[in-house]
Formats: structure tokens, C-alpha cells, sequence
């Protein structure tokens, strides 16, 4: 008889997991507390726009047709990647403004132009990540964190940058370039994780390095299009997947989990329950005396978002835009003290401009997003007022046209609000921040010490972030083919 998985929650790890069990032949029910799949991965429609309301950036694409390959699908035949070249613009107070290319002659001409002796040292830079990554890729990214290292590890870590690659993620950026715009467009790669470039160590250059190497990418008609492509694949393998299903309690037997209970009552037994909503809530579900919580000052940053339809088009903008503050030190160190920034940087990601089919004719769909602290603070009307004004205000500054006249649909995502749908206390986005090694490294481990109990997920190992969510299910996935097939 086939092992019966319960998996709570349908975020991208809960539906990829899923996926690749049913691709095996186990028996899997995946419950999700909201009534639709994705979790954070999530769309809002509003007369003809069409928004991605989390991820708008994906990289490590060869991670996603993995996922699709391991049910024997092509990820091209159920969606299509656009690489984006410029991945990005970059634009200062002080009018400085360039693109920044994957195209490697383009973007050496870039920095050619910012500050001739950057070239070394951006060439320098991408070297450190990588080896940073092949490294990580060896040890940590596609391993539990238990396992004990096989001997591509040890061969690996003969390799490694240590001189550069244990400091401070910061001063290794200055250590590596002249150029304060350059700088400070490598800085803001930690907040990829929900971090600061000020407390986070250097290992975090495998992120530029990612991006540049493999590409930023979109999907056509949204990133969304990734959940519902999985989601059918998963129902067409069998999975039964329980909508508005919230799990509030796993039941255990001798040192064993034996079922999961929903908050309706019904009882569904399994002799696997894998727990993709934040692993602080386990202890909640297991009825532990000691809570597992996250302390505030562990947790990952969130983001105010705002979702915006415009009238008209703005065919100046490019795909993805960063519009930095006049002081990013100290929009950290705001961020740091529970404060919502007084000048924001402003990330705007508008993907009508790669694909049309997300507006009705004409107009934009604006993702808008800042940086914000991932506290239980209310934020009201009020504060949500202030919040976008001085967004509007970065924006106002750094030149974009008034959007306020032309806006035709508006929603706002506080961390407040991102918390209570998503179940991720103060809503960090990417659960435990990486700060310092042990955070960067040690997260909740996929295999739990309770017989039949995994974690799959941004909040676990080996962190958060698209691929490497789907990495994450891939590693519990294994884990669950060695200890738990019959
Ligand atoms: C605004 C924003 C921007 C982002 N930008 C990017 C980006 O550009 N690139 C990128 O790669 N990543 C980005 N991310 C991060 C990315 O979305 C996440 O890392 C990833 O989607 C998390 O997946 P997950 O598997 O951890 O599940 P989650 O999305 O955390 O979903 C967990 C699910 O579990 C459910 N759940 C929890 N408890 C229970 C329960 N008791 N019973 C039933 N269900 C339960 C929740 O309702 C939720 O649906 C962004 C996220 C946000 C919010």
C-alpha cells in the first residue's frame, strides 16, 4: 500500500512537493488554510489588470524545469520563460542612472563608463560568487543539513575564497569597487532574502552571481502561471488538494505523527505530514508547551506593496526599475530600529511593458515595493496612507511622473497584511533573516526529529526565494524516499 502524505499548506514548496511525491506514487492530500494555491506566490485581477502580488524576479531557471522534469513534463510546455535583458534599471537622487545587462561586453562598457578600474574589480566580484556558489551548490543547496558530507563536499571546500568569502557582505562590496553607484547597486542583493547588506555576510555575492549568470526571468502572462501549471500537474498525478483547509492541529502516535486534524474537524490520517506554512507555527500545531517562534530580531524583512493599474502607458519605464534612496545606510539602520523608512528605495516592476496581456489595451500594471520592518505593528489607514506618500515622494524625486492623477485600480500589501494571509508572523517574507552565518546557514532542517514530521519551505532549509523553495522540496522529497518508503 502506498505511504499516505499529508502535506499542510500550498505554497510553491507544498504544491512542488506534492508534485514530485505523486510522481512516485505516494498518496498526497495537500490542504490550504486560503481558497486558493500559491501562498506568497500569489495574482489580484481588477478590471483587465493583472498583477503578481509576490515574486516578480525569478533566477535559477534550470531549478523550475527540474521541478517539472521530476514529474516527466517539460516546464515549455506549460509555460514560457522571458529572459530580461536589461534585468534592471538602476536610478539615483542625483540623476545617475544605468541598466544593468547580463550581456557581459555590454555591461563591462556600463561600468567602463561609471568607473574604468571597476571592471577588475567587478570580474573579481563574479568570481567570488562563483565559487561561493559552486560551493554552496555542492553542500547546501541541494543537501539536507544533516547529512554527512560525501566527498564532493570536502573537494569543494578545498576551493573555497575563504579570505573574502567570511566577512561582512558590505565591505566585501567596497572592497571590490570604487564606484559609490556601484556599491550601492551590490548592496541591495541581500534584500533579495529579506536582509541588509550591512549585517549579512559576504557568501551572499552568490546572489548577484546567480542573477548574472543565469538571468533574471519572467513568465509570460505572470509568475503565477508557475502555481497553476504545477497545480494542474499535481491534480492530474491524484493529489487531493483541500481548499479553505486549515490544519490546526498533527496528531501523533508513540514518537510518530499518525494524522492531521482540520479546523472543520475532520480527521485525516497519514503516515507523513509535511508542514509547508512557517516552521515557527509547528509548535502550535503539535501542541508543544514551548513555543518555536522566530524571535522579531531573527526574522527576515518584509515590504509595503502597491499594486497599481494606470491609465496610460509609460513606455519609458522598463520592466523593472530601482529607484535608491538618498541614504541607503540609513534606510537600514530605520529599518533595523522597527521603522518604515522616511525615504524609501523604490522597487518598481512593471511587466506590461514585457507583456501586454496584463492590462485592458492600455495602461500599466505596477508592482511597487519598499522595504519594511517585519513587525506586528497595526498599520492602519493612516499609516498606509503615509507609507505610499513617501513612496510617491522617492518617485516624485527621482522623476517619474505624478502616477497619483492616473491611477485607475490601487491595492496596498502592508507586512501586516502579508502576515495574517500568508501565516508568517509580522509577515518576514522570507522567515529568519541571514544575518550573520549561523542565520544565513542554519535554518529549521526538512527532517524533523519526530518520526514522519518534514518542513518544506522558505522558512526552512535551505532558505527562501523561488528556486530555492523548489530545492527545498526536492531535498524533502528525498528525505522522505529514504526514511518513510515501505
Ligand atoms: C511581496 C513579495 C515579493 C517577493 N519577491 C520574490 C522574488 O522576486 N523572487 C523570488 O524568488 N521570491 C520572491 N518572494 C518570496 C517567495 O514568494 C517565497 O519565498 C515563496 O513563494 C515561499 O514559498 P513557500 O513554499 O515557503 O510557501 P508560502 O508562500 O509561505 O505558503 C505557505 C502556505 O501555507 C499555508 N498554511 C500555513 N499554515 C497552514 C495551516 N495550518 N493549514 C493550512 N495551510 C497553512 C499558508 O496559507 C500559505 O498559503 C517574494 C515574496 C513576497 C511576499
Amino acid at each position: 500500500m502506498s505511504v499516505r502524505v499529508a502535506i499542510i499548506g500550498g505554497g510553491l514548496g507544498g504544491i512542488a512537493t506534492a508534485v514530485r511525491l505523486a510522481s512516485q506514487d505516494y498518496r498526497v492530500t495537500l490542504c490550504e488554510a486560503s481558497a486558493t494555491l500559491g501562498g506568497k506566490m500569489n495574482s489580484w485581477e481588477s478590471r483587465g489588470y493583472r498583477f503578481d502580488t509576490g515574486p516578480s524576479l525569478i533566477t535559477m531557471p534550470d531549478v523550475f524545469r527540474e521541478t517539472f522534469a521530476a514529474a516527466g513534463e517539460r516546464l515549455e510546455d506549460h509555460i514560457e520563460l522571458q529572459r530580461l535583458d536589461p534585468v534592471a534599471d538602476y536610478v539615483w537622487p542625483d540623476g545617475t542612472a544605468f541598466r544593468h545587462t547580463t550581456n557581459l561586453p555590454s555591461w563591462l562598457d556600463t561600468i567602463r563608463a561609471i568607473e574604468p578600474r571597476d571592471v577588475d574589480g567587478f570580474l573579481r566580484f563574479l568570481q567570488l560568487g562563483a565559487r561561493i556558489f559552486e560551493v554552496s551548490d555542492a553542500t547546501f543547496l541541494r543537501r539536507p543539513m544533516s547529512a554527512p558530507p560525501d566527498k564532493r563536499v570536502f573537494k569543494a571546500l578545498r576551493h573555497f575564497p575563504f579570505r573574502h568569502a567570511w566577512g561582512n557582505y558590505a565591505r566585501m562590496v567596497d572592497a571590490h569597487f570604487r564606484s559609490p553607484y556601484l556599491r550601492q547597486m551590490f548592496h541591495r542583493y541581500p534584500t533579495y532574502v529579506g536582509s541588509s547588506p550591512y549585517r549579512s555576510p559576504a557568501t551572499l555575492a552568490v546572489i548577484p552571481y546567480l542573477e548574472f549568470a543565469f538571468g533574471g526571468w519572467f513568465v509570460s502572462g505572470g509568475l503565477y502561471r508557475i502555481v497553476q501549471a504545477l497545480a494542474g500537474i499535481a491534480r492530474a498525478k491524484g493529489v487531493e488538494v483541500l481548499l479553505s483547509a486549515e490544519v490546526e492541529h498533527i496528531g501523533q502516535d508513540s514518537g510518530r505523527v499518525k494524522s492531521i486534524r482540520l479546523a472543520d474537524g475532520r480527521n485525516i490520517e497519514a503516515d507523513v505530514v509535511v508542514m509547508n506554512g512557517d516552521a515557527g507555527l509547528l509548535g502550535q500545531l503539535l501542541a508543544e508547551p514551548a513555543p518555536r517562534a522566530l524571535p522579531a530580531e531573527e526574522r527576515s524583512m518584509s515590504g509595503f506593496v502597491t499594486l497599481l493599474g494606470t491609465g496610460t502607458d509609460m513606455p519609458h519605464l522598463g520592466h523593472h526599475t530601482v529607484y535608491f534612496s538618498a541614504d541607503y545606510r540609513r534606510e537600514f539602520d530605520q529599518l533595523h530600529a522597527g521603522a518604515f523608512p522616511s525615504d524609501p528605495t523604490v522597487y518598481v516592476n512593471a511587466p506590461s511593458r514585457s507583456d501586454r496581456s496584463l492590462v485592458p489595451g492600455r495602461g500599466e500594471a505596477l508592482f511597487l515595493m519598499a522595504n519594511a520592518p517585519a513587525l506586528s505593528a497595526p498599520w492602519d489607514q493612516g499609516t498606509t496612507r503615509a507609507a505610499f506618500e513617501r513612496v510617491i515622494a522617492r518617485l516624485d524625486r527621482s522623476g517619474l511622473p505624478d502616477l497619483r492623477p492616473d491611477i485607475v485600480v490601487r491595492d496596498h500589501w502592508t507586512p501586516r497584511r502579508i502576515g495574517t494571509t500568508y501565516r508568517m508572523p509580522g509577515g518576514a517574507i522570507y522567515g529568519q533573516n541571514s544575518h550573520g552565518w549561523r542565520n544565513a546557514f542554519l535554518r529549521p532542517a526538512n527532517r524533523q526529529k519526530l518520526r514522519g514530521l518534514y518542513l518544506v519551505g522558505g522558512s526552512s532549509h535551505p532558505g527562501g526565494g523561488t528556486p530555492t523553495v523548489l530545492l527545498s522540496a526536492k531535498i524533502t522529497t528525498e528525505l522522505i524516499g529514504k526514511h518513510e518508503r515501505a
